[in-house]
């Protein structure tokens, strides 16, 4: 087991990417803490419950909490398989509680975006609340209008998803989120792809990279 750590700002289009990819590729494995955390609340389980307000408001969760659903998915995680971990760590303290883990990290791919196109791609974004999948009204239509291609659910618009709070959700990404940058960097394991060529080419660009 080993473990690419996709970087880039909400919007960025990385979910998407490693859900393509982890489609195609047997041995690959897309683990989103977004997706971990809506699960939780979705459930109501205990740590459900405390992440829901700070997701409503942009905020990162506490890192010991997101922490822990990661450690438990590295745990259950064995054998010929590469992990494509989306939305963690999203800043230098979890980088190192993920360093501690052992777990190999094989590199770090920043899916690089303009910051002017991030707002028109999260509100047009749509998502499936059964099987995950992600949308864009012009950019990544569904075949029928506000129905998941794979599995027939009605799509949602992600509460977060709002104007407002993907505003704060970004200026916590310059924060908090993009020193991790330099700090991957200095390790040496930063690569960096144009994320601004459409789905299917960012995949490939992404897989080239990683
Ligand atoms: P996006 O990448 O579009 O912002 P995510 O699905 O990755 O969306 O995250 C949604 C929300 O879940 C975040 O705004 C935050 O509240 C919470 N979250 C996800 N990952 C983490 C993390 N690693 N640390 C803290 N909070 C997180
Ligand atoms: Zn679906």
């Amino acid at each position: 087991m080993d473990i690419v750590i996709l970087l880039g700002a909400p919007g960025s289009g990385k979910g998407t990417i490693a859900s393509r990819l982890a489609e195609t590729n047997a041995n690959l494995k897309h683990v989103s803490s977004g997706d971990l955390l809506r699960g939780a609340v979705a459930k109501g389980t205990a740590a459900g419950v405390e992440a829901k307000g700070y997701m409503e408001k942009g905020q990162l969760v506490p890192d010991a909490l997101i922490a822990q659903m990661i450690k438990d998915v590295i745990a259950e995680t064995e054998g010929d398989v590469t992990m494509l971990l989306d939305g963690f760590p999203r800043n230098v303290a979890q980088a190192e509680i993920l360093a501690e883990t052992g777990a190999p990290v094989r590199s770090v791919v920043l899916v690089d975006v303009p910051d002017e196109i991030i707002q028109d791609r999260i509100a047009g974004r749509r998502t499936c609340p059964k099987c995950k999948a992600g949308y864009h009204v012009r950019a990544l239509p569904p075949k029928v209008e506000g129905i998941c291609d794979k599995c027939g659910a009605e799509l949602v618009v992600r509460k977060d998803d709002n104007p407002e709070t993907v505003k704060d959700r970004l200026v916590v990404y310059h924060r908090e989120t993009e020193p991790l940058i330099a700090f991957y960097e200095a390790k040496g394991l930063l690569r960096k792809i144009d994320g601004d060529q459409g789905p299917a080419k960012n995949a490939e660009a992404f897989l080239a990279a990683m």
